[in-house]
């Protein structure tokens, strides 16, 4: 037992000592992973509540998944887009039809996404709404979470995030979120387009009011300014529905996609548009190595279908309901909210009691994984395969914890 712990220690140093310190990662280090749960190097099993932040909604290592990476691992892995390759064609096609958009460009990372959209909507701005040149301004939301690359996070309102790494990118203007009409004062003849998450999670899965995604579409459509989802992490079933903006009933202009497209099996990332918008892009303005490479794509399509073959959307939907009801009957004094949509909830806690880190740690002792957020929000995201069983122990795991605490 103690030859394994010291183990688990010497793991930990080892990424301490040889890595960067970006990261203050629980102390639970993770060896294996199936469906909702992970093992961690001394054999201990966890409930997965964070999904590599909705990264593998599909559930970890899922065979589908696998079987279509292993398939084109033994055929051709990149090729670059100096030539065309067997896969990229029908996984762009099932993508804009999963979509419901008309063209896609493939990246890797979800922030390579934002960029994407981000020069995407500039060029449109110049070459078709007729910006003049380098006045483009795109309207971005406090609170947001992007990414982390120099334009995004100059952007960023978290000091953690853009301190000393300025001077930031200039042409981003920031309004409150959930403040239509703020949107609609900070438009200006220079305004290209507004790049908002339908609910914002990094900042504590915070939900706008009802109708506010309406109104920003008719905003963004009667001046002419391009709606840029970033549905990152919120996509793929996450909340409910195949995306958030389906709860609405609208279409972004931009469509931005990351983590879930792989099922977590390996960083891929998209950026879906209209024909018109998309044809601002041409040869040599942009793209990357690895964008669109056949392993991405098979695994892509294999992920994709899995969401549709799985009603993962309808299960997150009924699950969540489900999990926020009792997460909601937890009578505890430390509770100030319980707050969610879909799979993707978060209980936040009352300040007086302090910083949660203490219980996400008592959680992970306990059985399972999870991830604080600002200090004061524990954010609930598991794996979309979920069952009820399984969410009547987590629930009972967090009572069990919290009256602990
Ligand atoms: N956008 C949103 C809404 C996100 O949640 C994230 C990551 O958490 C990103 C963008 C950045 O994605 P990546 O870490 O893959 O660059």
């Amino acid at each position: 037992m103690n030859e394994q712990h010291d183990s688990a220690q010497r793991l930990i140093q080892l990424e301490e000592v040889y890595g960067a310190h970006d990261y203050h990662p629980i102390h639970v280090v993770i060896e294996k992973a199936e469906g909702v749960w992970v093992w961690d190097v001394n054999g201990k099993k966890y409930l997965d509540c964070l999904a590599a932040y909705s990264a593998v909604n599909q559930g970890h290592c899922h065979p589908k998944i696998i079987a279509a990476m292993k398939k084109q691992l033994g055929k051709v892995t990149l090729t670059s887009r100096a030539f065309f390759n067997d896969q990229l064609g029908p996984y762009l096609k099932k993508l804009c039809e999963f979509t419901d958009m008309e063209m896609a460009l493939p990246m890797n990372t979800g922030a390579e996404a934002v960029e994407t959209g981000i020069k995407i909507a500039r060029r449109w701005g110049y070459r078709i709404k007729k910006v003049a040149p380098n006045k483009a301004e795109i309207i971005v939301c406090e609170n947001n979470f992007h990414g982390r690359t120099t334009t995004i996070v100059g952007f960023s309102s978290d000091p953690n995030s853009y301190g000393d790494f300025g001077p930031a990118t200039p042409g981003f203007i920031k309004i409150p979120f959930n403040d239509a009409k703020a949107l609609e004062q900070a438009i200006n003849p220079n305004t290209v387009g507004f790049l908002v998450e339908p609910i914002q999670g990094e900042a504590g899965v915070i939900i706008p009011d009802d109708g506010y995604i309406k109104k920003i579409r008719e905003i963004c459509s009667k001046n002419n300014i391009l709606l840029i989802l970033d549905e990152i992490q919120t996509g793929f079933g996450r909340t409910g529905k195949k995306f958030a903006f389906q709860h609405d009933g609208i279409k972004p202009d931009i469509l931005l996609l990351g983590k879930a497209l792989s099922g977590g099996m390996l960083p891929i990332s998209a950026t879906l548009t209209s024909r018109e918008i998309m044809m601002v892009i041409d040869p040599g303005s942009h793209g990357s190595t690895f964008g669109g490479n056949p392993l991405a794509a098979a695994v892509a399509i294999a992920s994709l279908k899995v969401i549709e073959e799985e009603k993962l959307a309808e299960n997150s939907a009924k699950l969540g309901d489900y999990f926020k009801k009792k997460l909601k009957e937890i009578k505890n004094e430390r509770i100030k909210e319980v707050r969610g949509r879909g799979l993707l909830i978060a209980i936040e806690f009352k300040k007086e009691f302090g910083l949660v880190r203490p219980l996400v740690e008592k959680l992970m002792k306990n059985g399972i994984l999870a991830k604080d957020t600002h200090g004061y929000i524990i954010r609930f995201a598991p794996p979309l395969i979920i069952d009820e069983k399984t969410i009547d122990w987590a629930v009972s795991i967090i009572k069990k914890t919290l009256k602990e605490a």
